[in-house]
């Protein structure tokens, strides 16, 4: 469970990112959070894991105050929280099932790492993850031969690889095509549902997000404006959180 009790995050520069946000989501949750650029969504997702430390009030994972967590507490913590980003971040250089198997150095000596030295488990969990995004045909092929579409797919193979109870995605799928867009969020929609991970995905594709999640949060200057199933939105609700009514080409994901 992700327990946010009057969040407040203020940049050194002064700019206050979120502005006093509670909300609870629950363990196997699919959250899309929608909202314009500089609304806060990214600052939202990045208090999760600590990549950015709250200012004031509580931030809560599976009953851990997350500003309390230092060091080789906050590295484990870390570990049962996998991160997929716009950009996918592979090692492109390498194959898939390499990528893959990075998420399992976590819990590797230094010696294993530094040998690549992966247990048959090691690579049972990476095959399986490869698997589950229907991808494992392409295990040793170089990451870089795929398409942008595959090579998000192998990124949420390596998060799945390292056993999160959350996934945080953030822009998921800006840099993809429609198609290709539809493909991986079904991949992470099939994640969802299997393992019962929670997933929290920035979405600037608002058509996406209300396929795909079930429940959208929208947030506007830092303040959640609404907090709902995906079917409850309307033109209404999207003008609220945007400000104004948003074109076809913006519903769509266009830039
Ligand atoms: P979004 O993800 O919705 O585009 P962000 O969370 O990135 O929004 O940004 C929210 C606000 O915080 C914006 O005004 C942005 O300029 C500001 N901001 C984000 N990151 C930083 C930072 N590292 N330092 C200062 N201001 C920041």
């Amino acid at each position: 469970m992700i327990q946010f009790t009057d969040v407040v995050k203020r940049y050194p520069n002064g700019v206050e990112a979120l502005k006093g946000v509670s909300l609870t989501i629950e363990q196997g949750e699919f959250v899309a959070i929608i909202g314009l650029s500089g609304a806060g969504k990214s600052t939202l997702l990045r208090a999760i894991n600590q990549m950015h430390t709250i200012t004031s009030g509580s931030l809560k994972v599976n009953g851990v105050e997350v500003s309390s967590l230092k060091g080789k507490s906050l590295r484990r913590f870390r570990r049962g929280i996998g991160m997929v980003f716009q950009s996918f971040n592979l090692i492109k250089r390498t194959t898939v099932i390499k990528n893959v198997l990075a998420a399992r150095v976590a819990d590797m000596s230094i010696i294993q790492s530094l040998l690549s030295f992966y247990t048959k488990k090691d690579k049972i969990i990476a095959l399986e993850a490869l698997d589950q995004v229907g991808i494992l045909e392409k295990a040793y092929i170089r990451a870089d031969q795929l398409s942008g579409g595959q090579q998000q797919r192998v990124a949420l193979a390596r998060t799945v690889a390292q056993q999160p109870s959350i996934i945080l995605a953030d822009e998921p799928v800006a840099s993809l095509d429609p198609v290709t867009s539809a493909q991986v969020m079904n991949d992470f929609l099939k994640i969802n549902e299997a393992l019962n991970i929670t997933v929290v995905a920035n979405m600037h594709h608002v058509d996406l997000a209300l396929k795909y999640a079930r429940r959208v949060i929208g947030i506007k200057e830092g303040i959640i404006v609404f907090d709902g199933p995906a079917k409850g939105i309307n033109r209404e609700t999207l003008k609220e959180i945007y400000g104004r009514d948003l074109t076809e080409d913006e519903l769509m994901g266009e830039k």
